[in-house]
């Protein structure tokens, strides 16, 4: 089953980049298929309070293939950030953001 996970990075602008940030989507998976890191190599040249600038975290689909198409992020996310192709089937989300 191929699995394209794909999130608008312009509706999701701001709190996914934050460990601290909204993840909604990274929270309801069960499967885990979420995860952040630093968008950059880790950098201890960077000032502390720096580190958790929205510009340096990132939300990644590290394990796309384990999603098994219940569609729980998509509905999940606020900003409706989130589409995913599931094989034959296009979960897309069903509210304005
Ligand atoms: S559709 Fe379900 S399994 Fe797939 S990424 Fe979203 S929450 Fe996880
Ligand atoms: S739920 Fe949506 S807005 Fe929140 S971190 Fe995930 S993709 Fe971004």
């Amino acid at each position: 089953m191929e699995v394209k996970i794909n999130i608008d990075r312009e509706k999701c602008n701001y709190s996914m980049y934050d460990p601290s940030g909204c993840k909604k989507c990274l929270q309801i998976c069960t499967p885990k298929v979420f995860a952040t890191r630093p968008n950059r190599k880790r950098d201890f040249s960077i000032p502390k309070e720096k580190r958790i600038d929205p510009t340096i975290w990132i939300l990644l689909t590290p394990w796309a293939d384990y999603c098994n198409g219940c569609g729980a992020c998509v509905e999940a996310c606020p900003k409706g950030a989130i589409t995913i192709q599931f094989g034959e089937k296009l979960i897309a989300p069903t509210r304005a953001s």
